[in-house]
Formats: structure tokens, sequence, C-alpha cells
């Protein structure tokens, strides 16, 4: 800059942090907005004593939790009280699930910091606040405090958020399941969801296979409905899949491919409950005639309709929801030219990695993983996470030859998010993904198959 400082006095340092905790806080208030309709959904379907699929995952949470006693719909209320109170806690009063989930050396230093978390909501104002103008001038403090909005936001809106969700949505199961453009079939109506609270559609997708709903579908000349994951809330599917065999039948792709998924003609109608529903699908939803239906303003798009979630009325809901899905594939069809990709994507990708499933695959306990670090048969495991993205050569091209370069180097890549929609489609989860790593790593995946 010319001037080492603005026009207010505050210096570069301070405009970075500013805005940076600014960014921070804002995605803290999104994952912590799914966390909270989350297990506002599992309160819900507790108190109506609903279906819950993970009674494992309840139990381990419980166990956490220090709750007992009850049976197991008291027990999902319970625990979905304890994550409701905690982060509506007042700005002054600390978080009491932190200590709990949190690894302790961890906990230990996050307290010696003074960076532990009041309650998450509060949080987000707190940090709102801070950045704004003329308020905090100081970096040192604006950057502890995104590290206090990512102690809460990493245990509240991403571990727990799924935590929950094995509970109400079943855990997931290590299977090779199809990914890409291939998982359309054009003889179903097909929902391309997207978004990050699968808690906010689970009645649709369990109505969508019912008798009465699926003759709907054949009268109007389909075989029934599916739905086609896109985003993170199609990989969670994808991870959960064994459990919904009948109404999915893949991860089609992440956010940035969320627009070849509509190029494909076959995609009858969009669901959207939170990012990354793109603004860039919006013209091709016009041009393709595919009805938009969003159930959170949050992700509300200028062309789609929008039918606000409401638990007491989601039986309503969702036979009005089809309605239109359905009529928007009778308007379309007979309209839009298909232009399926058949070849693109995988058969047989590995999915439903979870901590749970992943022990239970290593016989119940992490020795054969370490033993194997330990021996230096893997040199180690590095995380490739998060959102994908268009910089550093295209669409996934750095997290796909970051891989690469890691599995050809004996490390094996944990992934998750949209990261992980790029590297399926790639074919990096398939079995035969070791030929491309080093000659130890290529040693330990033949020989687990
Ligand atoms: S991983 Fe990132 S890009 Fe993908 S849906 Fe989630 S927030 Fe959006």
């Amino acid at each position: 800059p010319d001037s080492p400082r603005g026009i207010c006095g505050a210096t570069a340092d301070v405009m970075v942090a500013r805005n940076f905790l600014r960014a921070v806080a804002s995605g803290s208030g999104c994952y912590i907005h799914v966390v909270e309709n989350t297990a506002l959904n599992l309160k819900n379907t507790a108190l109506e004593k609903g279906k819950l699929r993970g009674k494992g995952a309840l139990e381990r949470l419980c166990k956490i939790f220090g709750i007992s006693g009850g049976d197991e719909y008291e027990k999902a209320l319970k625990v979905a009280d304890a994550v409701l109170k905690d982060i509506y806690r007042p700005v002054y009063e600390k978080m009491e699930l932190v200590e709990k989930m949190a690894y302790p050396p961890r906990f230990k230093k996050w307290t010696e910091l003074g960076i532990l978390p009041g309650g998450a909501v509060a949080e987000v104002y707190k940090g709102v606040v801070k950045c704004s103008t003329n308020l905090n001038s100081d970096p040192v403090d604006m950057l502890l405090n995104c590290l206090k909005l990512g102690i809460s936001t990493g245990i509240y809106g991403l571990t727990l958020t799924n935590l929950l969700n094995d509970v109400l949505l079943g855990e997931p199961e290590i299977r090779p399941a199809p990914v890409g453009l291939r998982v359309i079939d054009p003889d179903y109506i097909n929902v391309m969801i997207t978004g990050h609270q699968h808690t906010m559609f689970v009645h649709l997708q369990d109505r969508l296979t019912e008798s009465d709903v699926v003759t709907k579908a054949k009268a109007a000349g389909a075989k029934g409905f599916k739905l086609v994951g896109c985003t993170c809330v199609g990989q969670d599917l994808q991870l959960r899949g064994a459990h919904y065999t009948e109404i999915f039948d893949g991860h089609a792709g992440n956010n940035y491919t969320s627009e070849a998924i509509l190029a494909t003609g076959a995609i009858d109608a969009v669901l959207s409950e939170f990012n990354c529903t793109l603004p860039g699908i919006e013209p091709i939803c016009d041009k393709l005639l595919i009805k938009q239906i969003c159930i959170d303003d949050v992700a509300k798009k200028a062309n789609a309709e929008y039918l606000p979630f409401n638990f007491a009325e989601r039986a309503k809901q969702s036979d009005e929801i089809i309605g239109k899905i359905i009529d928007s594939y009778k308007e379309r069809r007979s309209k839009v030219a298909l232009n399926l990709q058949k070849d693109h994507g995988h058969e047989n990708s590995i999915t439903g990695v979870s901590e749970v499933s992943l022990k239970k695959f290593l016989g119940g306990n992490w020795k054969p993983l370490v033993d194997l670090v330990v021996s230096g048969d893997i040199k180690g495991v590095a995380g490739v996470v998060g959102c994908s993205s268009l910089v550093s050569g295209g669409h996934d091209v750095l997290t796909v030859s970051l891989t690469k370069e890691l599995i050809a180097r004996d490390i094996i890549v944990l992934t998750a998010g949209c990261s992980s929609g790029g590297l399926e489609n790639c074919g990096l989860m398939n079995p035969e993904a070791a030929e491309l790593a080093g000659p130890k790593l290529k040693a330990v995946c033949k020989k687990l198959g």
C-alpha cells in the first residue's frame, strides 16, 4: 500500500485480521446453523418416537456426554438437548461438551490460551461485532478469536453434526459404490440434492420409496424416484448409502460438477437446503425447465420456490414437494434432450469410511494401521479435505495432483467434503488406484484386496 495505515489509523495487519475474522465468523455461523437444525430434528424425532437408524452411534454419544437411563428416545432427547443448551449459552458461559469431545492435551492447551468458546451462536455475533469499523484493532486478539470460533465450529458444526446424523440417518458402512455422471438413470424422476442438512429431507427421502408415491411416478411414465448426490449432502448420502440403496444410486459430483449434472437433461428438480447451491445453476435450470425447490432460505435461489421446512408439517410438505417434482418431470421430459455421460465416473468407488467403520475394518483396534506407520510401509496420513476450487489449474486439478503425489510417496490420504467428490470421480478411491501408489503402500493395498 502507498500509506502504512488506513485513514482511521488501522495497520495492514489490523485490516487483514479483521477481514479474516469476518470470514471466520460468517463460516462459523453457517455450520452452527447446520448443527442447530440437526439437533432440533433429532429432538423432534425423539419426541414423536420416530425412526432412529444409528443405535450404536446414540450409545456412543451417551457415553461421551455422560447420559444414562431411559429408552432410546429419552437418550436421543437428552443428547439433542445437551447440544442445543450449549450452543444457545451466552458468550460468557463456556460450552460444557467441549471438554467431553476434545482430545485432552488439546483441551488443556485451549484452556491455557484462554480460547475456550462460550455459546457457539453468541460467539458468532461477538466475532461479527469485533470486526466492524473501528472496533477491535489488535490483530493478535482477533486471530485468537478465530481459533475460538474454530473450536466451536469444529466440535459442534462439524463433528457433532456428523454424529447426530449417524443417530438419525444410520452409520456409514465401508462398501464399493458408483460415482460420477453415470449414476443418473433417465428412467427415473431425478432430484439433485444440494446442501449439508440431510436430516431436513429424510422424511421426503423415505416417502419417495413408498408404494403410493412410486405409483404416481409410474403413472407419469417413470420407474420411480432417485436422489442424485451433489455437494456435501450427496457425499453424506453416499457415505450412508448402504441404508438407502433403493432411492440413491450414488454421488454424481461435487459443487462445481452441479452444472454438468444438470446439463445431462435428466434432472427434473433441484432440492436445496444449504451451500453449495451455486448461483450459476439458475440460468441452466431456467433453460432446461428444471424445478428448483429450496427448503431453507439461507440457500434461497432467485428462481427457486421456497417451501420452508417445518418438522411438524413435514408429511404434508413432502407430498407437496413430490407433486411439484412430478409436475416438473411431466412438463420437461418431452421437451429437453438428454446428454448422458454413462462412462463418466466409476462403478466401485470405496465409501463409508468413518472412525467407527474403519476401526471395525481393521479388526477392532488401530494397531494394524499404527504398525504399518511404525514399520515405514506407510509413511503417514495426510488430509486433503474441504471444498473443491477452481484455482491452481482448474476444477479439482490441485487436489487430484496433490493426492497422486502423496500416494506415490507411500502416504495415505484421508479426504472429505467436495475434495473427495473430485478424487472419487477421478478414480482415486477405486481399488485400482493402488497402481498409482508407491511400492510400499501399493503392497499394503494389494494385501487388503
Ligand atoms: S465441501 Fe465446500 S464446496 Fe463442497 S458443498 Fe461443502 S461447503 Fe460447498
